[in-house]
């Protein structure tokens, strides 16, 4: 009998470099593989498992919901889907919004909505200017806005209108805005491209510049949003706002969903501008209904920052014991360890071997991105592991 592996190898046009074990369930922060293996869970999907695995109230809400309709058209009202953009438009202070189901179509919704602000309001400008190692999606248009050329030169003419700037340069962002520019586009902390944190100031001056020049700020919050920071959104620790901003991984606690929010100025989309069949689906707006409940009103952002400095701590008390380690990045439950040497694919390799799932970020930087609800058992569980394995490495 072919294993899972050999199965998928002859059917699967490969794109992911997989890890060896077939998860089957989970629990708070620790997945099962089909062998029964368990591991302590700092990945959670990509920054989405935001309550953890097999919990048992977003379960219920699912199945409940299941039973009622899983799927009505945008072409009726379903009041999930209300409930939902009632709390992201409050906790946010954003006017408006509308439901996508990934952080690439969130951020083409946000893409087509500064466009077509600009075509209308700044003589036709629909210049977006993005930053290096930004990572934004992987459709046609998304690899454009996207700072890793890798990931569109394969594919020949993408969306034409992306400029790019050093992350955290004011000045270079300053120097390439003109008459054409439409839109700046920002992660307020850049995940994929390593976890990397902006100076204190950064995104309050590039919130300045737009003002001053008359163009929008997107902020991409797909990672750094729903409470993974600490804060409900990465901006609010900035003291700024956004004019569109675009979430989804967390935000369904693993049921795929997105949204782009906007301020009134921004919100120009009007009826045929826009639509998506599954965007706001009934199901996944029951779900993340739950989820941002959870975060918002039931303790969760409260567990996330307690848990953060616990790992913080963590960390540092790590870095004094291993010399392999020179630093960390990151805010709240999204981190970056900083290695010395680039040797994090291999230290995480054998991490999962002994019982901890976490991402190679940087070929120097592993990132930690648990369930939000993590304990700090399960925190201690995962450091054992990392310290064992890093002493391979000395
Ligand atoms: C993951 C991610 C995306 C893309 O989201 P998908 O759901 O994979 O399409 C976009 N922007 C940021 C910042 C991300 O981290």
């Amino acid at each position: 009998m072919l294993s899972i592996p050999e199965r998928e190898a002859k059917i699967h046009m490969n794109m992911f470099r997989r890890a060896p074990m077939t998860l089957v369930r989970g629990k708070g922060s620790r997945v099962e593989d089909s062998d029964g293996k368990s591991y302590v869970d700092c990945v959670a999907g990509i920054a989405v498992d935001a309550l953890g695995h097999g919990h048992a109230g977003l379960a219920e809400v699912i199945a409940e919901q299941a039973k009622k309709l899983i799927h009505v058209s945008n072409l009726y009202y379903s009041e999930p889907q209300i409930n939902l953009g009632e709390m992201l438009i409050s906790s946010s202070g954003l006017d408006k919004l509308f439901f996508v189901n990934s952080g690439a179509e969130a951020n083409e919704g946000a893409i087509k909505l500064a466009r077509k602000w600009g075509i209308q309001n700044r003589d036709g400008a629909f210049n977006i200017i993005s930053t290096d190692n930004s990572f934004h999606g992987r459709t046609m248009t998304t690899v454009a806005a996207t700072g890793t050329p890798a990931y569109r030169e394969p594919f020949g003419p993408t969306t034409p209108g992306f400029e790019f700037v050093p992350f955290n340069d004011f000045n270079a962002l300053k120097q390439k805005v003109n008459a054409e520019t439409a839109a700046i586009l920002l992660e307020p902390i850049q995940g994929e491209g390593g976890v990397n944190e902006p100076d204190p100031s950064y995104l309050k001056q590039v919130r300045d510049l737009c003002d001053a020049e008359g163009i929008l700020l997107i902020l991409d919050e797909v990672q750094t949003g729903c409470g993974r920071t600490g804060k409900m959104f990465a901006f609010q620790h900035y003291g700024i706002m956004p004019d569109i901003m675009t979430l989804a991984k967390g935000l369904g606690g693993g049921v795929p969903i997105g949204a782009v929010l906007a301020n009134e100025k921004a919100a120009v989309f009007q009826p045929g501008d826009h639509g998506s069949t599954f965007g706001g689906n009934v199901l996944a707006c029951a779900a993340s209904e739950y989820v941002v409940d959870q975060i918002l009103n039931q303790g969760v952002l409260e567990t996330v920052n307690q848990r953060a400095a616990y790992l913080e701590n963590k960390i540092k008390q790590l870095e004094d014991r291993s010399n392999l380690i020179v630093g960390q990045r990151g805010k709240g439950l999204l981190k970056a360890i900083i290695l010395r040497d680039d040797i994090a694919p291999d230290v995480v390799g054998k991490c999962i071997t002994a019982g901890l799932l976490a991402n190679p970020v940087r070929p120097n930087a592993i990132r930690l991105m648990p369930p939000l609800v993590i304990t700090e058992n399960e925190l201690d569980d995962a450091f054992e592991i990392l310290e064992t394995v890093l002493k391979e490495f000395e």
